[in-house]
């Protein structure tokens, strides 16, 4: 049977950077299966784009950590790489003084996640910022951004090709057993052949299907991933004057939340930036504005569709700061199922408790993009012996 050192499950941004930091560290033997013909075509590729400054997460939390950590080296990966980002910087808007009091609860977050240049600012001054938004006050948010993912995936890929690793895309793994000296792992390709392999370690990177192959590896897990569909709409800011951003991320305060006795606070539908391509081939802040995402929890995780929301929902959500909108300024868009983790709040990064050669990365939802090189750093250094 032939033997592979490292396998990886999963060719999205975060199995990709581990992909690439492993090779790059020199480490031989390292092979990722992707079970689409498009590497990165699932979260990775259905997400809003942006690279988050590290607001709204648990202090000492792995996503506080990692999105904290991540964010800057995703913008030093982009410039190096020629892959198109833009330091937009985020306002997130309060429209009545309930949610102006939030502001503070977000400042005291970003105080002690280490994010930034964030500060309170007042009406007169978001009217500086985007004259079309209408708040009472909004934090400023200065390390936000705007990236072209589908460049970076290409970008993640050609480097982790590049240093040696085997990138298998149209394979899935349908099987892993634990055996004396690693894992047996099974896998079928596109045309429904099938392949068995020995392996002596499995990074577990499978998105929304971390918990299916978690349980493979080891029964015993229970984790359980409830997709939660964020679906987008986008309007033309180049129709009418009173409609046009400047090119800053646009969020609003949303109401915490409790659950089993912790709070959690939502991201909730924001106004992006996206790009577009200048005649010289550049690319540049374009005319339309990505409207999105919703939270709808869906049974099925490659459900994009059934049940889709409606334009009058993001007008309703999105009028209260943006007034200047009307309902069929709207167009309906793409949308993307997040691995939100059952009963977590947090990524989860660790070995199985029964088979330590296998590391599990369940949950990783946003900030996954912002933090992918932070996490790869992050898996190389505890269990690769990385620096
Ligand atoms: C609507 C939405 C908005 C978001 N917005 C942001 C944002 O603005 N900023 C941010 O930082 N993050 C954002 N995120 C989160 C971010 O997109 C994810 O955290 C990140 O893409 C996770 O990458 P991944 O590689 O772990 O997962 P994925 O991209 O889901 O990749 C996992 C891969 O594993 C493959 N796979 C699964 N099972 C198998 C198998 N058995 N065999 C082989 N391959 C398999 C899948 O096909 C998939 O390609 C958003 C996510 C969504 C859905």
């Amino acid at each position: 049977m032939e033997k592979i050192p490292i396998t990886i499950i999963g060719g999205g941004v975060v199995g990709l950077a581990i992909a690439r930091e492993l090779s790059s560290r020199g480490v031989a033997g390292v092979y990722l299966f992707e079970k689409n013909l498009y590497l990165g075509d699932e979260q990775s590729g259905r997400n809003s784009c942006v690279l988050h400054a590290g607001v709204y997460y648990t202090p000492g939390s792995l996503k506080a950590r990692l999105c904290v950590e991540g964010n800057p080296m995703l913008y030093d990966f982009c410039r190096a790489n020629g892959v198109a980002c833009f330091n937009t910087s985020k306002i997130i808007v309060a429209v009545d003084e309930a949610k102006d009091r939030m502001l503070d609860s977000y400042l005291k977050r970003c105080a002690a996640n280490g994010v930034r240049g964030v500060k309170k600012i007042l009406s007169s001054e978001i009217l500086k910022i985007e004259p079309n938004v209408r708040a009472m006050s909004a934090l400023y948010v200065p390390p936000t951004g705007v990236l072209d993912v589908p460049e970076y995936v290409k970008a993640l890929a050609r480097q982790a090709a590049d240093a040696g690793a085997g990138i298998i895309k149209e394979t899935e793994v349908v099987g892993v057993m634990s055996v004396s000296g690693g894992f047996v792992v099974k896998t079928r390709d596109s045309l429904g052949s099938e392949d068995e392999f020995h392996t002596e370690s499995v990074i577990n990177s499978a998105g929304l299907y971390a918990d299916e192959i978690a349980a493979m590896v080891n029964p015993a897990n229970s984790w359980r991933v409830a997709p939660l569909r964020g679906e987008y709409y986008r309007y033309d800011s180049a129709l009418r004057d009173d409609i046009e951003l400047k090119g800053t991320c646009v969020y609003q305060v949303q109401e915490p939340y409790e659950l089993d006795g912790k709070l959690y606070f939502g991201i909730g539908i924001h106004l992006t930036p996206t790009l577009d391509i200048s005649p010289d081939g550049t690319r540049k802040i374009g005319r339309y504005v990505s409207v999105g995402p919703t939270s709808i929890p869906v049974e099925n995780k490659h459900d994009y569709e059934s049940g889709r929301k409606d334009a009058r929902y993001f007008y309703d959500d999105v009028k209260r700061f943006f007034p200047n909108l009307r309902l069929d300024d709207l167009q309906p868009d793409y949308a993307g199922n997040r691995a939100k983790l059952k009963g977590y709040d947090d990524f989860v990064i660790r070995r199985d408790e029964k088979y330590p050669d296998c590391v599990h990365l369940v949950g990783i939802d946003s900030p996954g993009l912002t933090s992918s090189l932070a996490i790869a750093r992050y898996v190389s250094k505890e269990f690769f012996g990385g620096k």
